[in-house]
């Protein structure tokens, strides 16, 4: 077997997203009859320039126009970013022929860059058939088999599939299950299940007993082990630093794998002096709970209330809805302990963090680069991995992500051994299936 550990892992990966602007241009082209409206529209609405479907490609022929009008390498709202990213699903038919080739170009490309193992995400629409997700999902682990082919083994690429937050997780995981046991290159290449897209309102919690049972599952048979890779804490403007955390922390404690972003674990909370968060009153009370429950082992971290104060505040809380926060320095100390309560109590457990730099700067919650959480994140010590999340639309490569963390502070001899121990962390790893 061919060592691949001399490059870059790029680990937390979305397939769609990692498409660079010379190949979606090729896809828009061969597109028979792209779905403009869903790009026109909104980019209209929120850039203010209007789009001509009609004359598109002679428009745009020029390769920097091009990349201008893809390219989301901004901070700004999430919506930025979506606009753009419908110019992606505008130009795209997302069929099995089309998955093929773009798994097979999106290694080539990230070779180039210097990656040499990659785990993409795929998502599917909630009404995709049985046979349309094996289909695709073929087509995909073909792309990735080929590529590595093209390659001679000198990288690696393998698929992870998207659940939906807010869909029938374990009738999805049957489907999952099922087409692995159809195709042997299905069970070879797909090696994890990732939650991403809106996270509020889908606290973890509603996913313990799920996770529980693909622990359980990868236990019981490592040949079909399946990681799961959990987006948590990367938005979180409904709730506390404290709550977010909270669910950073237990999506660990239930048996998430890895933790994409996790920004609200490490950002430095003083960026959120003198703002007011509303929080729904259920959300504060499974925060009061926990830290009821938990109040000797926090008190270590910072200045807790008694336990009955702490109970007092729940009772007060019992008929009302929402809550309004002020965020002074005094609450603020006690978020930053209970940070770095849920960091050391992370270490303790298997998860590994995925943070991704350039994603976090411009569509996460770190308005001030000097308050990236990869900073704590080093400074702690934590596993983690840095990753590029949509290379494509963000313009960016593992190179300029590894770059941007040194620019924020973390170290270079620690940045090598993130990278070395990257590879440790990928989904066959970490879900038991093969051997460090
Ligand atoms: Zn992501």
């Amino acid at each position: 077997m061919k060592d691949f550990t001399s490059g870059f892992a790029d680990l937390h990966n979305h397939l769609y997203g990692s498409i660079r602007p010379e190949l979606l241009w090729e896809i828009g082209r061969s597109n028979p009859s792209p779905r403009w409206e869903i790009f026109t529209i909104p980019y209209e609405q929120l850039y203010g320039r209007k789009i001509r479907p009609e004359t598109f490609f002679s428009d745009f022929q020029d390769s920097k126009a091009f990349r201008d009008l893809y390219l989301f390498n901004h901070s700004g709202p999430f919506l930025e970013f979506q606009a753009k990213f419908n110019l992606i699903i505008a130009l795209s038919q997302f069929n099995p022929q089309e998955i093929r080739f773009i798994s097979e170009r999106v290694v080539l490309d990230q070779y180039e860059d210097g990656v040499t193992f990659g785990e993409y995400r795929i998502m599917y629409s909630e009404k995709e058939t049985y046979e349309g997700i094996y289909e695709k999902t073929l087509a995909a682990c073909e792309g990735l088999q080929k590529a590595e082919s093209t390659l001679k083994e000198k990288a690696r690429g393998r698929l992870v599939i998207s659940l939906h937050r807010d869909g029938d997780v374990f009738r999805e995981y049957e489907v999952v299950k099922s087409i692995m046991e159809k195709s042997s290159l299905i069970k070879e290449y797909l090696v994890g299940l990732d939650f991403c897209y809106i996270e509020e309102g889908f606290p973890p919690k509603d996913k313990k007993e799920f996770l529980e049972l693909v622990n359980r599952d990868n236990l019981a048979e490592s040949s079909t082990a399946l990681a799961v890779l959990y987006h948590v804490g990367e938005s979180f403007q409904d709730k506390s630093l404290v709550s977010a955390s909270r669910w950073i922390l237990q999506s660990a404690e239930f048996g998430a794998h890895r933790l994409g972003h996790a920004i609200a674990l490490g950002i430095e909370p003083m960026s959120f002096l003198g703002q007011t968060i509303v929080e729904s009153a259920q959300e504060l009370r499974d925060t009061l709970e926990f830290l009821y429950e938990r109040r000797d082992e926090i008190s270590d971290y910072c200045e807790l209330q008694t336990r009955e104060k702490i109970g007092l505040e729940i009772d007060s809380i019992r008929h009302k809805e929402k809550v309004e926060l002020y965020q002074d320095e005094e609450s603020l100390l006690i978020s930053k302990g209970f940070q770095n309560y849920c960091m050391d109590s992370i270490l303790d457990q298997k998860a590994v963090i995925e943070s991704c730099p350039s994603s976090n700067e411009y569509i996460g919650m770190v308005k001030d680069i000097g308050h990236h959480p990869l900073l704590r994140f080093f400074q702690k010590g934590m596993r983690m991995t840095i990753s590029t999340d949509d290379p494509g639309i963000f313009g960016t490569s593992m190179k300029n992500e590894y770059n941007k963390a040194e620019t924020i502070g973390v170290s270079p001899e620690f940045l090598e051994e993130i990278r070395k121990d990257s590879f440790q962390y990928t989904s066959e790893i970490l879900s038991g299936r093969a051997r460090q």
